[in-house]
């Protein structure tokens, strides 16, 4: 059985990042780049199924520029069999583009499973898995927080408000990861070395014939307002005085 598990390049999670001045956008000149923490979460999962014998391949895939090579090379060091880039001339892609990009994927790849992040954390979308798995017609489980397979079916534990919610989904399937379903692996460093010589191939976007239109505009980014400096209170009378007055939230 196959898994394809997407990956994307974002800023690094440790990076605070910063709106250009025109509001066009984030500024990502030289900051770190790494794959997507979710995306990290999904290749464990799913290596950890090839582990146990019940998946025999694992493919990693990364929509974008040339240099998503990096965080491929990463997928692959996890334990992923080999890898594919979807070569775009733009990084950022709106999640309709990339859920029709991955849906020409899956037709040609025909995977079992479809193992992702719940969301990126650079547009916080979190409706990649869902577009994806409504295009191909699969059942979904979003925010898995544990997963098994058993009988043809994905049993996917979902957080949901207060608890979980555990829902059985005949494969073929998309499931989204979310935090507590695993902590992936630190890469050692005879993984990274195997990593550089794993089969890693180019796809230019143009070949897969895929609809790039989107009609959504970026009207502006900014950053959120700076937060007013704290100030000490000089007894629990002043504190309330304060909550009450001031911030009016008593
Ligand atoms: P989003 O819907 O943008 O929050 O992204 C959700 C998930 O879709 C991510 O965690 C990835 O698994 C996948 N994804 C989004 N963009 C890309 C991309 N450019 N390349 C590969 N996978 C992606």
């Amino acid at each position: 059985m196959k898994v394809l598990v997407p990956v994307k390049r974002v800023v690094d999670y440790n990076v605070r990042v910063r709106a250009r001045s025109d509001g066009s956008g984030v500024d990502l000149a030289n900051l770190k780049m790494s794959m997507n923490p979710f995306d990290e979460i999904a290749m464990e999962a799913a290596v950890r199924l090839k582990e146990a014998g019940q998946v025999s391949e694992v493919v990693a895939v990364s929509i974008g520029t040339d240099a998503c090579q990096d965080v491929l090379r990463t997928a692959l060091a996890f334990g992923a069999d080999r890898a594919v880039l979807v070569q775009t001339p733009e990084a950022a892609l709106e999640p309709v583009v990339i859920s029709r990009i991955l849906k020409a994927i899956v037709d040609e790849e025909a995977p079992r499973l479809v193992l992702m992040g719940k969301q990126a954390i650079d547009d916080d979308c979190n409706q990649t898995a869902q577009m994806l798995a409504a295009r191909l017609g699969w059942g979904q489980g979003t925010f898995a927080c544990r997963l098994a397979l058993a009988d043809g079916e994905a049993r996917v534990s979902r957080e949901v408000d207060g608890g979980t919610r555990t829902v059985a989904l005949p494969l073929p399937a998309v499931v989204s990861t979310d935090l507590r379903l695993n902590e992936p692996r630190y890469l050692k460093l005879p993984n990274i070395m195997k990593a550089k010589k794993k089969p890693l191939d180019i796809k230019p976007l143009e070949s897969l014939g895929v609809n790039t239109s989107t009609g959504i505009r970026c009207l502006g980014v900014s950053e959120p307002p700076a937060r007013k400096p704290g100030v000490r209170v000089e007894s629990v009378e002043d504190l309330l005085h304060r909550l009450k007055h001031d911030a009016q939230v008593i």
